[in-house]
This record gives structure tokens, sequence and C-alpha cells, in this order.
């Protein structure tokens, strides 16, 4: 089989794709979750380097032009980033690795590669949204007021991906995404290496050897 798959998560802002990351990643361990940079401030409780690399508007200008992303964003005036590095190195390695992107990004990642998984998270209703939305008390009406709207924009994209997750039980949301993983890997277009060897093998057979 190939080596590690990639898979993009997108969601509408506060559809509980962190907590489902979180997750994901406690009980299973084939899976690393790209580290994105960003432009935006920490909010409290983030740390360098484990939710994001931080950076300034400048210094997120020069990676880009040093080509150092897989894709970029612009999401509710800042930056957001997919460094390369350590999504090939980790895939390389044989990990499928998640990437927990917006749609632009996730549309560039699917062009470029289109043998990713794209999986987009959604809360039950829009209503539900909202309220998680305010409930996490992290950012203030006009952050939230622009998620919002970022929101409706984003649905019009929400038919591009591969599959709709309904985050309505965490434990549900978590044990599907697996599956739809797993799945991915059994793709004829992800398994060109099995296919090529049993092709090279049945060669060898039908000549005799
Ligand atoms: P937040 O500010 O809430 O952490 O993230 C805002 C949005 O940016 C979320 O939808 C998140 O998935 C997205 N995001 C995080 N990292 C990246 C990235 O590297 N690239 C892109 N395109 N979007 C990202």
């Amino acid at each position: 089989m190939n080596k590690g798959i990639l898979v993009v998560v997108s969601g509408f802002s506060g559809a509980g794709k962190g907590t489902i990351m979180k997750e994901l990643m406690k009980q299973y361990d084939n899976y690393a979750l790209s580290i994105s940079a960003t432009s935006r401030a920490p909010r409290e409780g983030e740390v360098e380097g484990r939710e994001y690399f931080f950076k300034t508007k400048e210094e997120f200008e020069q990676l880009i032009s040093e080509g150092k992303f897989i894709e970029y964003a612009q999401y509710v005036n800042n930056y957001y980033g997919t460094p390369s590095d350590y999504v090939f190195s980790q895939m390389e390695q044989g990990k499928d690795v998640i990437l927990e992107i917006e749609i632009q990004g996730a549309l560039q990642v699917k062009e470029k590669y289109p043998n990713t998984l794209l999986v987009f998270v959604t809360p039950p209703t829009a209503e539900e949204l909202k309220r998680r939305l305010v409930g996490r008390g992290t950012e203030d009406m006009a952050t939230i007021e622009a998620r919002l709207h970022r929101a409706n924009e984003e649905a019009e994209y929400m038919n591009h991906y591969d599959y709709i997750v309904v985050n309505d039980n965490l434990e549900v949301c978590v044990k599907q995404l697996h599956s739809l993983i797993q799945m991915q890997h059994t793709k004829a277009s992800n398994c060109y290496k099995f296919i090529n060897e049993i092709k090279d093998e049945l060669k060898a057979f039908s000549k005799g050897e």
C-alpha cells in the first residue's frame, strides 16, 4: 500500500473540529496533525508550536515568498497556512496527515493533490453553530458576527467536499472520521504500489516464471 494519505478537515468556525481532532489523535496512533502558521494573535491558553506557529504579517508574507506552504489563505483578516516540510516527512513515514484548514486552502490542496480526502464538519443546525460560538467565549461579538457571515459564504462550497460529518455526538463523529480515512486507503488511486506489485507478479506467472 502507499505511504500515508492526506486528509483535509474543514468546517464552520465553532463546529467542534478542534475537539474532534484531539479525540482522534488520542484514540488512534497513525495520524499526524499538521500545525499551521498564522498571523492572528494567540488566544488565551494557546502555545507557540502546539496550536499554531504564530507569525507577524510580514514574517508570514516572507514565508509565502519562499514557497514554504502547501496552501495558505486569508480568513477574517488573518493569514493561515500549512508548512510543507512536516506534512511530507510524516506521510513519507507512513502517517496519515490531517490538515484542519478552511475552505479556500482545502480547495487548493485538492487541486494540487487530487487523492486528498476532504471532510466537512458541521453542527446539526445554524442555531446550534451560533450557540457554540457564543458559548466558547473566546471572541468578541463583532468577531462572532464575522465568523457567522463567513460560515454563510463557506456553506456555498460544502458540496465540493467528499463527505459531510454532522457533529452531534463527539464519539460517533470521531468513529465516522476514522472509518472514512480507512476507506480512503482502499481507493484504487491510493493503492498504485500494491496494484503494480501484483501486476508484476502475475506477469511473471503468465510467462511461466
Ligand atoms: P482559528 O482562528 O479559529 O484558529 O481558525 C480559523 C480558521 O482557519 C479555521 O477554519 C481553521 O480551520 C482555519 N485554518 C487553520 N489553519 C489553517 C491553514 O493552515 N490553512 C488554511 N487555509 N486554513 C487554516
